[in-house]
């Protein structure tokens, strides 16, 4: 019996290990979700086209990975909709038909001046530029699935599954590797690992409350990991712990 569910979501492709990474997945039987970044599928068209006929799935990062609460409201539109017209024609040229539209943010922003600080509940942010990004997504009949088996409480309370834009319910934070002040001493391929084990780790996204999390917790989660290229040495090391942790990674809910 396994521990609990588990859907793989994947940030900031496609870079010079986006194959390998894949590729991978494809072997262990993991599916996934690619959220990618348009300026970057354009230098790597064929490897998206390839990911798409493996049975992964490609959804939008933005054109440029800006943070949407520093651009104006025209500029967001227009990074979600190039954006959107690149994946759709490469799922034309997969001979795939593209089963959902999904979107996430960069560095989780909405857009609403909150600093990405999505998990805070008492920062209420700009409802009139978050509104009007929604509509944009809305309109292009972008959608996220309502995760019925993620249970946890500080993801109903902020509303994260009303917006049309894709959140998260643990982060990896292999991210945090490298960098010249790591969050949360998270400094090494080493931290990552124990964090995986911990039952209850803490994560660094503004409010997340006292609530049982991660293996402490029978919620399924959606695990968020990237495409670095900083990274790429431990990618199949954080797969192998995390399919260690007995998760069972299931598709996507289109
Ligand atoms: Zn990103």
């Amino acid at each position: 019996m396994k521990n609990k569910t588990a859907y793989l979501t994947i940030d900031d492709s496609p870079t010079s290990g986006f194959r390998d990474k894949m590729t991978y997945l494809n072997k262990k039987n993991i599916p996934a979700v690619f959220f990618c970044i348009g300026q970057l599928m354009e230098q790597r068209p064929n490897e998206i086209i390839e990911c798409i006929q493996k049975g992964f799935i490609i959804a939008n990062h933005s054109y440029t990975h800006p943070a949407f609460s520093k651009i104006s409201l025209e500029q967001a539109k227009n990074e979600i909709e190039k954006t959107d017209e690149i994946i759709e024609s490469l799922y034309q040229k997969a001979k795939v038909k593209r089963p959902a539209k999904w979107f996430r943010f960069p560095y989780g922003d909405k857009g609403d001046l909150k600093n990405g600080e999505v998990f805070s509940l008492w920062k209420r942010g700009n409802k009139k530029r978050k509104n009007y990004i929604q509509k944009v997504l809305k309109d292009l009949g972008y959608t996220q699935p309502a995760f019925a088996n993620v249970t946890y409480n500080f993801m109903r309370k902020a509303n994260l599954f009303e917006d049309i834009d894709w959140s998260w319910t643990f982060d990896v934070m292999e991210w945090s590797i490298n960098q010249k002040k790591p969050t949360q001493g998270i400094k090494d391929l080493e931290s990552v690992i124990t964090r995986l084990s911990k039952q209850r780790p803490s994560d660094c996204r503004g409010f997340l409350g006292f609530e049982k999390r991660w293996l402490a917790s029978p919620s399924a989660e959606v695990i968020l990991l990237h495409d670095h290229e900083a990274t790429n040495q431990s990618f199949n090391t954080i797969i192998d712990h995390l399919l260690d942790l007995n998760l069972s990674f299931e598709d996507l809910p289109t």
